[in-house]
């Protein structure tokens, strides 16, 4: 027997974000417990906005299970809220997901790094002197600064040793901003892991005193990039079939819904679409081959494969619940008959 260290990690119930929550239980075990050797537990949901303070016991049910990459016997368990009939709490959109092990998802997480209420290596009270153009994919430390890549390299070492797919890293158009990609097949997989990661690399830079800005627009109105979480996506049938009709029919749907779509695609999107800077205005739905500035980018691949293939919805914003995006993307894609 060894004494486990399990963090139950879930998501509260503020709004219009929600915020991870995490607490530990210690366990006995005889070898490393896998998901379905985790019980059941619970947790005060009046201090998390999900209950009353009269009846506010909340129960957490695990979905999901990582080794915790920085503790010694510690295991990272992602959960879902129920309530105490077993039923899925109104703060549970993870429960709102059509299951499907063919539907794969990939997110990209835009974020900034900041430290004392500025994005990392911004001067005290102003904007650098240079410009947005070398930060990209930069390199050097009068362009990148001295802590940021660390930060970025350690989160990815982290990920990497918890299990959770990362496809890849870069650093993005502004100082102080960065992309990591999560792939996974099923319809929740994906969502489960970009959560993980989030968790990861906001425990991480608390020992930096930085935290992670996932506001889509955190410099308002200026020239400098804003955020996002473009999300890629495929069912077997648009890998697998596809065709010009159904696509067609697919985008017809997507237009109709666009505003359902936006409802869960972060808060603050008007301030980050707005049809400039390779962005489609929030009350426009397009799709363009190889478009940066429309809803949908259709791969370069897509339409010499006959249709086929996935798509890249580049609306939803980097404060975005990947769960509520990909429950609203699939209940859209339902809409359309495939024949
Ligand atoms: P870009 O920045 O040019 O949009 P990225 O490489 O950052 O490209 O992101 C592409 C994303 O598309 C990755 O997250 C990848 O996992 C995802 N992706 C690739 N193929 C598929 C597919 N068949 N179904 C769903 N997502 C996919
Ligand atoms: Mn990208
Ligand atoms: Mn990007
Ligand atoms: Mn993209």
């Amino acid at each position: 027997m060894a004494k486990y260290k399990l963090e139950y990690i879930w998501l509260d119930g503020y709004e219009p974000v929600a915020n991870l929550r995490g607490k530990t239980l210690v366990k006995d075990f005889p070898k490393f417990p896998t998901l379905k050797d985790l019980p059941n537990w619970g947790f005060d949901g009046s201090s998390t906005r999900q209950a009353e303070g009269h009846s506010s016991d909340c129960v957490l049910k695990p979905v999901a299970s990582y080794p915790d990459p920085t503790k010694e016997n510690g295991v990272l368990v992602l959960c879902e809220v129920m309530l105490p009939d077993g039923k899925p709490h109104p703060t549970n959109a993870r429960a709102t997901i059509i299951d499907d092990p063919d539907t794969w998802f990939g997110f990209e997480q835009e974020y900034f790094l900041y430290k004392d209420g500025a994005p990392l290596g911004f001067p005290k009270g102003g904007f650098p002197a240079e410009g947005q153009g070398r930060y990209y994919c930069g390199i050097g430390y009068s362009t990148m600064g001295d802590i940021a890549r660390e930060i970025v390299d350690l989160h990815l070492d982290l990920c990497l040793e918890a299990g959770i797919n990362h496809e890849g890293i870069n650093a993005e158009v502004a100082k102080g901003q960065w992309e990591f990609q999560i792939f996974g097949k099923g319809s929740k997989k994906a969502a489960d892991e970009m959560w993980m990661a989030r968790y990861l690399l906001q425990r991480l830079t608390e020992s930096y005193g930085v935290d992670v800005e996932y506001h889509c627009k955190p410099l308002g109105a200026t020239d400098w990039n804003g955020s996002g979480m473009h999300s890629n996506f495929s069912t077997k049938f648009m890998r697998e079939k596809g065709g010009k009709k159904y696509f067609e029919k697919l985008m017809e749907a997507f237009d109709k819904y666009k505003n359902e779509h936006i409802a869960v695609y972060g808060p603050d999107n008007h301030m980050r679409l707005t049809g400039l800077h390779e962005t489609q205005s929030i009350d426009k739905f397009n799709w363009g081959i190889a478009n940066r500035g429309a809803s949908i980018r259709v791969p370069n691949s897509f339409v010499p494969a006959g249709y086929k293939g996935y798509l890249e919805d580049r609306r939803p914003n980097s404060q975005g619940d990947p769960y509520k995006i990909a429950s609203r993307i699939l209940q859209t894609i339902k809409t359309v008959p495939q024949k």
